[in-house]
């Protein structure tokens, strides 16, 4: 089992082959071929699974680089996450030039709004943020096409929910969801039955 089997480019395997990643780890080995077919997903997953190169390979090899507005929305419970997604997603994509930005409270707005502006393939953020973001019209949703819910069962206990269903409503119907969680409250199984297409369940 190798990165490449999957018929992941050139640019990415050669990154891949920079981060030191030989093989895929199991998460790896399930996700991957099942988003690069765009197949709505819950995984079930820990960290330390390497469950964010599950989603970032897909997501960099599916990205179109042409395209000036964001494509794929990652969201995380805390801005250390979504500084460390945004991290490994612009290492994954290097070579392809993926760029992505991260989006949370406590950090400046009008930096972030820049951010925004400026060519951006992948938006990783907390809730509350993108959807500020969003309603300010700094964040533009039309070309979205995937949407990653990271720790999710965690963006539960936050209190999150409201915030997340309220972005996903405002999201493009035409779109592949990917949800990572390590547990399953009631609250997540009707996440997926609202707003999501028959998701594949993968469980490691
Ligand atoms: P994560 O579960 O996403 O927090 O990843 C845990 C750690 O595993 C991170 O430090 C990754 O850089 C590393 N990692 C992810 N995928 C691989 C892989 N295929 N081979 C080796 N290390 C990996």
């Amino acid at each position: 089992n190798q990165f490449k089997d999957y018929g992941i480019s050139e640019p990415i395997v050669k990154a891949l082959e920079g981060l030191g990643y030989q093989q895929p780890t199991e998460v790896q080995q399930q996700v991957i071929p099942a988003a690069l077919e765009k197949h709505d997903l819950t995984v079930k997953s820990q960290t330390g699974s390497g469950k964010t190169a599950a989603f970032g390979i897909p997501l960099c090899e599916l990205v179109d680089w042409d395209e000036n507005k964001p494509q794929a929305l990652v969201l995380t419970p805390t801005r250390e996450l979504a500084d460390q997604v945004k991290e490994d997603i612009t290492h994954i994509g290097r070579f392809k030039r993926i760029k992505a930005a991260a989006i949370y409270g406590k950090h400046p707005f009008a930096y972030q709004k820049e951010e925004l502006k400026q060519k951006c393939h992948i938006v990783v953020g907390t809730p509350g943020r993108v959807l500020d973001h969003i309603e300010k019209g700094t964040l533009k949703l039309e070309k979205i096409e995937y949407l990653v819910l990271d720790e999710a069962d965690e963006m539960l206990n936050m209190g999150f929910i409201e915030q997340v269903e309220s972005i996903i409503k405002q999201l493009p119907k035409e779109r592949t969801t990917m949800l990572f969680s390590a547990t399953f409250p009631g609250h997540l199984e009707k996440l997926q039955r609202d707003f999501m297409r028959s998701p594949r369940y993968i469980g490691i």
